[in-house]
């Protein structure tokens, strides 16, 4: 079973909240993104006027929702926050966006779960702060024209190309977030301790940064972790060693992959032969969702070249079968 404790899902909000970056300038890493929003930021505040529509794509826990209240708190404005999935009607958005002020961040997670409904809403509110509201059933119907306040929406998704392309067209600055590098980790583990107050050497966050998967959620969490294997076991220290016996007992291998990735590479090794296996095959004998492989599991192991998709389905790389032991079969002689 894979420990629920280390996978990317939003940790409540108040333990979250102590150690996200406050300002652009506290923000470590995706150098590109922060250099380009500083100038944005920067010129809408100087005309005085909205930010541009700002979509930011990537991976759970790279920091998407950490950036839109940084934006917000570098214009000086409000921030509202709701997510695709919880816009059911077409109502509930318009009474988020009739309650928006001048300016304002609105931030949707997950704007790629938002109904179709509540899409067409969008597009007018997006493109003229305009919201066309229809009253009355039948016959007696009618369109009412209502204007909003200037406003900047700040998406969020893991998944760009379930975006429909008229909604995707109305951000005027889409973002890619990439996974972080261990040196980019490093600091924000050592940032993360300060700020909870524990002693973590620097080798220890090191461990930990090489451990999380790219991801500064992950990182926050397996400290939390680690920390409390330091303060029982410990002396109250973080070291190399205790990082990495904490983690190995955490399921977190050497290279960061938890129980679910290798689930995943060890069942494409043992029972396609290393594939290639269509991703529904996979969801079904790993009892995963196919979202869930392909938003969370799969990015990364992409990334660290241990799988290739091809046409024909999933397939391990070399590197895949020497990280989980195993030969690959021998090409059969004709
Ligand atoms: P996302 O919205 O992409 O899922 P979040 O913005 O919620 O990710 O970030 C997840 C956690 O990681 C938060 O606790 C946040 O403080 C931390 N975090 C994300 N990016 C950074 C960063 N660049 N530096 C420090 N901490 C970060």
């Amino acid at each position: 079973e894979p420990d629920p404790t280390i996978r990317p899902e939003p940790l409540p909000e108040d333990r979250d909240r102590a150690l996200r970056p406050q300002m652009l300038a506290d923000f470590v890493g995706q150098a590109e993104a922060r250099a380009n929003l500083r100038v944005f930021i920067e010129s809408a505040r100087s005309r005085g006027e909205a930010m541009d529509h700002t979509l930011f794509h990537g991976p759970p826990g790279l920091g998407k929702t950490t950036l839109a209240q940084i934006m917000a708190r570098e214009l000086g404005v409000g921030f509202r926050m709701t997510s695709g999935p919880v816009l059911a009607k077409a109502g509930d958005l318009a009474a988020i966006l009739t309650n928006l002020e001048a300016r304002d961040v609105l931030f949707i997670d997950e704007i790629h779960r938002m109904s179709a409904a509540v899409e067409e809403v969008l597009y007018p509110a997006m493109e003229d702060y305009e919201l066309d509201l229809v009253i009355g059933e039948g016959p007696a119907a009618r369109t009412v024209r209502i204007e909003l306040q200037p406003f900047t929406l700040v998406g969020a998704t893991t998944r760009l190309g379930l975006l429909t392309t008229p909604l995707r067209d109305r951000f005027g600055i889409p973002t890619r977030l990439n996974f972080y590098t261990v040196d980019e980790l490093e600091t924000i583990v050592a940032g993360n301790a300060r700020k909870l107050g524990v002693r973590v050497e620097g080798s220890g966050a090191r461990e930990i940064a090489r451990r999380a998967r790219g991801t500064p959620r992950i990182a926050g969490r397996l400290l939390r972790r680690v920390v409390d294997f330091a303060v029982v076991e410990g002396g109250g220290v973080v070291t190399q060693a205790l990082a990495d016996s904490s983690l190995t007992r955490l399921g977190v291998d050497a290279r960061g992959l938890d129980g679910a990735d290798r689930r995943y590479l060890e069942l494409i090794a043992q029972s396609y032969g290393g594939g290639p296996v269509g991703i529904e095959t996979l969801s079904a004998a790993l009892s995963e969702s196919r979202d869930a492989l392909e938003e969370v599991v799969e990015p990364y192991l992409l990334q660290q070249g241990l799988i290739q998709r091809t046409p024909r389905g999933r397939m391990l790389t070399q590197s895949a079968w020497t990280h989980i032991g195993l030969a690959p079969p021998r090409p059969e002689t004709p």
